[in-house]
Formats: structure tokens, C-alpha cells, sequence
């Protein structure tokens, strides 16, 4: 061996953050959203729904709210299937200002419907500031959208807001970009926080985006909040959704964001990475029979 050559042993696992005591911590930019700050893991609970945890949270609805036929029938058909939160968009962000908006306030309203005919808690996106206290009237977890993922007054906004808040990765976030934005919300007071991985914009065009899953172990080591995956808006192709889900509870997500739809091919929005009734019901059965593996339990399916 070269005598002037020095073999260094490779580190092959970094120390966490937790096993450093706290007089030797420096705490990151996110102090609140850090789990220095905070070393058990925050569990976001909506009534008896909670996301974080042992329960493996499954979020499922359509893109948007297009009528109550709709958002009804498929709230019913994701809450028999297990889901334990119903999705759906009132105010879409279109790319196109020519395309489907949402029904804004009367979709709303009908998210309220499903939820009184279900049980389900909603979950929809707040776009703007403005209106803000509209969707708090009517929802029980207020998203935020990729592309507002960094409007940082509608983030301060939302820490007065006395619901959770799904806060969504930017399409170009850094993770601590992402945790940054979180801050911003935990900074405000508003200590319900839910991340929501969905894909980075990456050169690969084969998918939508590029579902970012090492993102997962990398959050929950710097972060005590609770993250979801998003496969949907992340691979854009109703056929890869189910892959990914897979992935999302081996890779330790405490749960997923899915869209879901009666009828796929007559969505306004999102269509082709709807899944519909029967695909989303093999979904969950595949995700009960998985979850002991991975120390979790996927909800029942419930004839309610
Ligand atoms: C959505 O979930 O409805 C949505 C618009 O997603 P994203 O903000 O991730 O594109
Ligand atoms: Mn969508």
C-alpha cells in the first residue's frame, strides 16, 4: 500500500439529528417545523380522521367538484373503499386561463354536501388570500397548491387559520425550500401542518413530474410533521398511480393524496390520472394486505 496514501472509512450512516444533544444542536432556518425543536412526530387530527401516526392516512376524491351527482358518488365510493378524507378542487389552478376554473364557492358548498351524506372530512385548496375565510367556512384541511407552495403572504395568511393546512411541494422546491414554506405557516401559529410531496419538475418527460420519493426519509429525519405522497399530480398516468403508492407506504409516507373518479374519462380535470371505482378499490386492498409489513394499518372498508 502507498504509504502516502490515507484510507479514510467511508461514514455509512449519518448521525440523526436526535441523537446529537441539545446544547450541541444548531438549529436550522425551520426551527419550528424542526425535529430538533420537536423529537416526536406531529400527528394532524381531523374528528376521529388523523394523519401521522400508525394509521396510514388515504385521502381520495376528484380533481374538482364538477356537480353534487359527482363529488357525492364518489365521496361514497372512496369512503367504502377506506379512505378516510375526501379531495376535491372548488378553485382550480389552471395553466390555461381558457380552461375548467372550478366551481369556486358552490363547489364548495358541495363538498359540504358529500361530507354531510359521508362523513368525510374535505380537503380542497385555497388559492388566494381572499378567500381564505371561505374555504375555512366549508372545508376541514385547507391545500395548498404546488404553485403556491412559495406565496409566502398566503402562507402567513394561513397561520391564523384555526384548520390544518396541506402545504404542497413547489414544482422547483429544494426540500429545505419546502420546509421554509412550512415554516412560514408554523411561524404565524398555526401548528397543523401537513407536507405534501407531488412530484418535482425534472428533464424526464415520460411522467408528469418526477415523484421525489427519497424525499420521505429525508423529511421525516429534519422534520417532526407529518408527510403524504401525492402519486397523481406526480405521474400524471393512472397506471403508474398504484406503483407509487406502493412505494409511498414502503418508503414510510404517513399516508397518500389520490384522485379518484366515478367516471375517469369524463373528468373536467385530471382525467387521465384518475383512478376509477374498481381500480381504487384493488388499491386499498392491496394497501391493507401490505401495511403490517411496514407497521401500519390501512382504514377498513366501510359499508356506511
Ligand atoms: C390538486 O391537488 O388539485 C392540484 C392542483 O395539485 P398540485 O398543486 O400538486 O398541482
Ligand atoms: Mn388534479
Amino acid at each position: 500500500m502507498n504509504a502516502n496514501c490515507e484510507v479514510i472509512p467511508a461514514q455509512r450512516t449519518a448521525p440523526s439529528i436526535v441523537d446529537v444533544p441539545l446544547e450541541e444542536r444548531r438549529f436550522p432556518a425551520y426551527r419550528l417545523a424542526s425535529r430538533m425543536t420537536r423529537s416526536s412526530s406531529t400527528v394532524v387530527r381531523v374528528g376521529d380522521a388523523l394523519i401521522g401516526g400508525h394509521r396510514f392516512a388515504v385521502i381520495a376524491g376528484p380533481c374538482s367538484v364538477e356537480s353534487e351527482e359527482q363529488i357525492i358518488a364518489t365521496a361514497q365510493v372512496v369512503k367504502q373503499a377506506g379512505a378516510s378524507f375526501l379531495r376535491g378542487g372548488a378553485f382550480k389552478p389552471r395553466t390555461s386561463p381558457y380552461s375548467w376554473q372550478g366551481l369556486q364557492e358552490h363547489g364548495l358548498k358541495l363538498l359540504a354536501a358529500a361530507r354531510a351524506a359521508t362523513g368525510l372530512p374535505v380537503v380542497t385548496e385555497v388559492m388566494d388570500s381572499e378567500d381564505i375565510s371561505m374555504v375555512a367556512a366549508y372545508a376541514d384541511v385547507l391545500q395548498v397548491g404546488t404553485r403556491n407552495s412559495q406565496n409566502f403572504s398566503l402562507l402567513r395568511k394561513l397561520g391564523s387559520v384555526n384548520k390544518p393546512i396541506l402545504l404542497k411541494r413547489g414544482l422547483m422546491t429544494t426540500l429545505d425550500e419546502f420546509l421554509l414554506a412550512a415554516e412560514y405557516i408554523l411561524a404565524a401559529g398555526n401548528e397543523q401542518v401537513i407536507l405534501c410531496e407531488r412530484g418535482i419538475r425534472t428533464f424526464e418527460t415520460a411522467t408528469r413530474n418526477t415523484l421525489d420519493l427519497s424525499a420521505i426519509p429525508i423529511l421525516q429525519e429534519r422534520t417532526h410533521l407529518p408527510i403524504i405522497v401525492d402519486p397523481s399530480h406526480a405521474v400524471g398516468n393512472s397506471r403508474y398511480v398504484a406503483p407509487m403508492v406502493r412505494a409511498a407506504l414502503a418508503v414510510g409516507a404517513d399516508g397518500i393524496m389520490v384522485e379518484v373518479h366515478v367516471d375517469p374519462e369524463k373528468a373536467l380535470c385530471d382525467g387521465a390520472q384518475s383512478l376509477g371505482p374498481a381500480l381504487f378499490g384493488e388499491l386499498m386492498d392491496d394497501l391493507r394486505s401490505m401495511a403490517p409489513v411496514f407497521d401500519r394499518e390501512v382504514r377498513s372498508p366501510s359499508s356506511r
